[in-house]
């Protein structure tokens, strides 16, 4: 066992309590959402450690862990069951785009903040006439003195009602051809000219959210990565948000990954004979095929860290995040087939975890549109990636 492994290990056995292991309650930095205690002390604890963003550099909150030594780190976290300290849009989107793009100023003021989970963000891309073809937003930022004056609307902000700040595309010279003249910008959600509004949903739930903006002020300092050069940092951060959802951003310390997939042994709870045995030929060719490419997903996720020249992949991210998404939907679609009948309640008659699967069947649909669309996807791998004519 190498040095770093056994300070890791005896580390993290100490300091984790135990609130924070298994499932349960993960911080993403919201000013409104009251931590548990245990969770509190280990968002605190890892923080001070540097291990809430174990690769950036130790001035900015950081532990500039390699990619071996964080590989150790998830790897041991996992071990003890232990959650990722901290999540959320802080960490993994909008930090590492400001350490990519944003001047000495700004990642000062910026990245220990994001790195203490002080403030969750929202995603201010998506508007109603821009979702796939981002570059015709219209939400506008007009130059007044030091600051920028929004005005415009987004919408599918994901936990707004709860973020602290927003980073935002808005043009910023319309005159300019459409992928020119754009800026991406950082707001305080707490004036009262952002205005959230919430969308129901025929769940019940509303995690998605309009969000207004009637003059919002930004200070020009809050611009990141230039004037009218928005296109190209936004594309970055989309990269790291496809990174997240692919499991090969490594700017949080993404704890307690669970390498065995717990999906066979429930088709087998639900398909199989006393034996142990799935009768069903197709089911059983489903589950075969299921697991292999989930295999094949874990060792190209494996393989895309490893090529790391930075916190994440560029253009790969698309690959990975779509096939990603795409075999958990198998997974999920395989399960609720095995189900039966019984994948069909959504009552309280239902089991806990029928109903818990059947909500994530249907939530797990999002994952092809969701940091854009399977279709968008495919389009960037037939250009980017396998450099196919436009
Ligand atoms: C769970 C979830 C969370 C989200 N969170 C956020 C968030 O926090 N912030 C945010 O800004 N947005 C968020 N979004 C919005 C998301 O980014 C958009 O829904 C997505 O980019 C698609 O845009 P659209 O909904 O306008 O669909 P459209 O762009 O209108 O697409 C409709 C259909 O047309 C297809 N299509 C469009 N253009 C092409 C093309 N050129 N070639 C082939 N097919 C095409 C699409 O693939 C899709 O099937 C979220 C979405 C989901 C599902």
């Amino acid at each position: 066992m190498t040095d770093f492994r056994k300070e890791t290990r005896a580390w993290l056995e100490e300091n984790c309590p135990p609130g924070a292991r298994g499932e349960g309650q993960i911080p993403i930095g919201s000013t409104s959402i009251e931590l548990e205690s245990d969770v509190r002390l280990w968002l605190d604890r890892m923080a001070e450690k540097g291990w809430t963003v174990p690769t950036w550099p130790k001035e900015y909150g950081g532990a500039e862990l390699d990619r071996e030594e964080y590989q150790i780190l998830v790897e041991e976290l996992g071990r003890i069951g232990a959650r990722t300290p901290l999540t959320g849009r802080g960490v993994n989107y909008i930090g590492p785009t400001i350490l990519e793009f944003g001047t000495e100023e700004q990642k000062a003021k910026w990245l220990p903040r994001c790195a203490r989970g002080e403030g969750a963000w929202a995603m201010g891309y998506s508007e109603p006439g821009a979702g796939s073809d981002l570059a015709s937003l219209s939400c506008k930022a007009v130059r007044e003195g030091d600051n920028y004056i929004i005005n415009g609307s987004k919408i599918w902000t994901s936990d707004a009602t709860y973020c602290d700040y927003i980073f935002v595309l808005v043009r910023t010279s319309p005159d300019k051809p459409k992928h020119e003249g754009i800026s991406l910008v950082l707001v305080d959600m707490s004036q009262e000219a952002v205005q959230v509004r919430p969308i129901q949903l025929i769940s019940g739930a509303s995690p998605f959210c309009e969000t207004h903006f009637d003059n919002a002020i930004v200070p020009m300092e809050d611009l990141i990565g230039g004037v009218d050069n928005g296109w190209t940092v936004g594309k970055r951060l989309l990269q790291f948000e496809r990174s997240t959802h692919a499991g090969i951003n490594i700017s949080g310390s993404q704890g307690g990954r669970v390498e065995e997939d717990p999906l066979r042994d429930q088709v087998r709870r639900y398909a199989a004979d006393e034996n142990g045995f799935i009768s069903d030929t197709e089911l059983r060719n489903r589950l075969t095929t299921y697991e292999m490419n989930t295999r094949a997903q874990t060792i190209t996720q494996r393989r895309a860290i490893e090529e790391l020249q930075s916190r994440a992949p560029g253009f790969t991210s698309s690959a990975v995040k779509l096939t990603n998404a795409l075999n958990k939907q198998d997974g999920d679609e395989l399960l609720v087939a095995a189900m039966g009948s019984q994948g069909l309640k959504w009552d309280q008659d239902a089991e806990k975890e029928e109903l818990a699967t059947l909500k994530r069947w249907l939530y797990q649909k999002s994952l092809t549109i969701a940091g854009g669309t399977k279709e968008v996807q495919l389009n960037i791998i037939a250009k980017r990636v396998l450099g196919l004519p436009d």
